[in-house]
């Protein structure tokens, strides 16, 4: 049984596609797919022995192993520029997506679509995207045990994208747009979180680093009380 989250991401996959998961743990989403046809050939990333000797084992009690090729190395390292149509980054930080992508950038010519599932800072993704000519063509949010999640679609752009306003950054272009009812829950639970936070550090004086700390968090939550304001 794959999880929901990782099956919205495989639902962003498109149908013949070759993909190429990266720090697939388990390989859960390379085997799903391509038992469901989706995929035809897939590569599974793993940086780490453990989840890489995971993925192996997957594959084989799986029988796939003519359809996966599971392979060690560091983010995209794993892979020959023009082997796969997809890139598939789940289950991380925004940060760490980013850094994956900035520091595997040679590989990503020919890849068609960048489907990335930030656990937490999906901004810092956005923020990666933007200047490196890749167009966020569509986002999903939604919650699985209690967590929320969110999902972003990329594809290369054919002409220079406008930078997003900051709360396209910050909340999504997309689930901006939608103002779904998850995503009202995870601005809702952040924001609480940032007024906690800056409650604190009222009384923590006021060293310039504090300041400045203090000072995004008010743009932050200007921002999604903005948001939040707007009827749907
Ligand atoms: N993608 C799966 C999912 O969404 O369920 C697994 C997520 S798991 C929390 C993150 C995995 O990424 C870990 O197995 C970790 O070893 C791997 N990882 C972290 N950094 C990596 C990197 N630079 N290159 C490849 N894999 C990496």
């Amino acid at each position: 049984h794959l999880s929901d989250r990782l099956h919205a991401v495989a639902s962003f996959i498109p149908k013949g596609s070759t993909m190429a998961d990266i720090g697939s743990d388990h390989a859960y989403l390379p085997c799903f797919v391509v038992k469901q046809g989706i995929v035809q050939k897939a590569i599974a990333g793993e940086v780490v022995e453990g989840p890489f000797l995971s993925a192996k084992k997957q594959v084989e009690e799986d029988q796939l192993s003519d359809f996966i090729d599971v392979r060690k190395g560091n983010g995209l390292a794993v892979m020959e520029p023009g082997e796969v149509d997809v890139i598939t980054i789940a289950g991380m930080g925004g940060p760490l997506i980013a850094q994956i992508l900035e520091d595997g950038k040679n590989k990503l010519p020919g890849v068609k679509r960048l489907i990335l599932q930030p656990n937490i800072n999906a901004i810092s993704i956005r923020d990666w995207l933007v200047p490196n000519e890749w167009k966020v063509i569509d986002e999903q949010i939604l919650m699985e045990d209690g967590k929320i999640y969110e999902i972003i679609v990329a594809e290369p752009a054919d002409q220079p994208i406008t930078p997003y306003s900051p709360a396209e950054r910050l909340l999504g272009p997309v689930l901006l747009n939608n103002r779904s009812n998850v995503f009202k829950e995870k601005w809702q639970q952040e924001y609480q979180q940032w007024e906690r936070i800056l409650n604190e550090l009222q009384e923590a004086g006021n060293i310039e680093r504090i300041k400045e700390k203090k000072k995004e968090l008010e743009e932050k939550m200007t921002i999604v009380k903005e948001a939040l304001k707007w009827k749907n």
